[in-house]
């Protein structure tokens, strides 16, 4: 059973609908949360809100749980499932009807959607002009008997004002006569989202609900809900949206990708938690952190009034940040499902320490695997060229030079330069291109390394024949 937060512990939720894979902007009201609960020694409680069942699917609930799992977002009660809480609403529905508070609507979603197209011609803001509200006794059980499908209603009496000081936002006010009646039950039965996550956010002692500035309307409606109800209210704190670089909302085409697109494709728990933690919500220090170290960096007063924009430049530096601060066993650990049927076991540690700091992505790491262990690599036209400038001597020399064993990396350097007279990128790239077949990438000793000397020298060999017969 919840804990009805009748004692004084801060409690946080997150309360993701399961219509859709976890995008940065839910992902990132999970963190507030998250790090508010812990900033305060609270808790996060976690809520599906399902009632929805023509939109919600599992298979997205369990892809939800699985990507905060996967960050490190742990929350401390739930998950409760909005799905089995009928009972629950359908009792609050009742306390409601008996106090007159609710009537049943029987206007058809084509008769609203002209009356919205009306009222948005003529200048006004669309709201439900309270057709039903006047039927009478007669006239509701007669719809009722003809089997005429209703929502539930709450109504709005007009010209008061709901007031409530929102923990990011400031004062808010609002004027209930630009509100109009609600609905707070579908006329399949199933609870509107406007009413169970109010009634759920009382009921679980929920303290403090965070959430995007797209629900800002929503809370007068749901005060009104718990005041009617004699229930508590959590306090509001409402935090602007996240746009894209083109200020349009976050969609496909600027560049927004599913959390579990993100994670499938090797993106570092910490790069993204690090983030989400700077995306409207200021910190002056730039380093990665630790979950922990955001909990306590994060501060409702740091959140920006202004839209966030996600840009993936920005993910990507934090990416970087992770990876190059990852250590061996973390690095091999994200590298291994790509390369693991390529690296020979005993040279695991020198692999990931040669290639950390050339990748940003693990699965970067299977082309230097493919490169360093594979049996051919395919050279491209620039490479055969820089082999055909450096010419046949060039990697006969470096061949000879590496059959002295007393020579050391430096030195087999050093005197290849001295008998060809080649130096900075005439000496390095066609060695690099021998080797690797790239012109860029990890040290050269620790290429030399991992390649061992024989194979080193088949290789340049390989390249001596691609230079006499280009
Ligand atoms: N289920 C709602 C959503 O996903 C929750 C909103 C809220 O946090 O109150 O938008």
């Amino acid at each position: 059973m919840y804990n009805s937060g009748m004692n004084t512990l801060l409690k946080t939720r997150f309360a993701p609908s399961p219509t859709g894979l976890m995008h940065f902007g839910n992902l990132r009201t999970a963190l507030f949360n998250y790090l508010y609960a812990m900033r305060h020694k609270g808790q996060l409680l976690l809520r599906i809100e399902d009632t929805d069942l023509s939109r919600s699917e599992t298979h997205y609930t369990d892809s939800i749980l699985a990507d905060l799992k996967g960050l490190g977002i742990e929350w401390q009660e739930g998950p409760y499932y909005q799905s089995e809480r009928q009972a629950i609403y359908d009792n609050y529905y009742e306390i409601l009807e008996k106090k007159a508070s609710v009537y049943p609507c029987f206007c058809t979603e084509a008769q609203l959607a002209l009356t919205r197209k009306v009222q948005l011609a003529s200048g006004q803001p669309p709201r439900y002009p309270g057709t039903c509200r006047q039927l009478s006794v007669e006239a509701i059980l007669s719809k009722k008997a003809a089997n005429i499908p209703f929502t539930l209603r709450f109504e709005v009496s007009n010209e008061q004002k709901v007031e409530f000081q929102d923990l990011i936002k400031g004062e808010q006010r609002f004027d209930t006569s630009h509100i109009g009646d609600f609905i707070i039950r579908r006329n399949d039965g199933s609870a509107s989202f406007m009413f169970c996550n109010a009634i759920d956010d009382a009921l679980m002692g929920v303290t403090h609900a965070l959430r995007g500035d797209d629900h800002l309307t929503n809370t007068p409606r749901q005060i009104l809900i718990l005041q009617a109800l004699a229930l508590p209210i959590p306090q509001y704190g409402h935090f602007p949206t996240i746009l894209g670089l083109d200020s349009r909302p976050l969609s496909k085409r600027n560049g927004s990708r599913s959390i579990q697109a993100l994670r499938e494709e090797g993106f570092h728990p910490l790069a993204i938690l690090n983030y989400l933690a700077r995306l409207g919500h200021h910190d002056t220090d730039m380093g990665l952190l630790s979950l922990e170290t955001l909990c306590e960096h994060f501060d409702l007063s740091h959140i920006s009034s202004a839209p966030a924009h996600y840009d993936p430049a920005q993910l990507n530096y934090w990416q970087k940040l992770a990876m190059h601060q990852s250590t061996v066993a973390e690095c091999w650990q994200q590298f291994s499902p790509w390369v693991k049927d390529w690296v020979p076991e005993d040279k695991i540690n020198a692999f990931v320490e040669a290639i950390q700091p050339n990748i940003v992505m693990p699965m970067e790491a299977l082309a230097w695997a493919q490169a360093l262990f594979g049996e051919k690599r395919v050279l491209s036209d620039d490479l055969l060229k820089v082999i055909q400038e450096a010419g046949v001597p060039f990697f006969n020399t470096a061949i000879q030079l590496l059959d002295d064993p007393t020579l050391t990396f430096s030195e087999w350097m050093k005197n290849l330069q001295h008998s060809t007279g080649c130096k900075g990128k005439s000496l390095f790239f066609p060695l690099r291109a021998a080797l690797t077949g790239a012109l860029h990438g990890p040290e050269l000793i620790r290429i030399l390394d991992l390649l061992g000397i024989e194979n080193a020298k088949s290789r340049l060999a390989e390249a001596a024949q691609y230079a006499q017969t280009l």
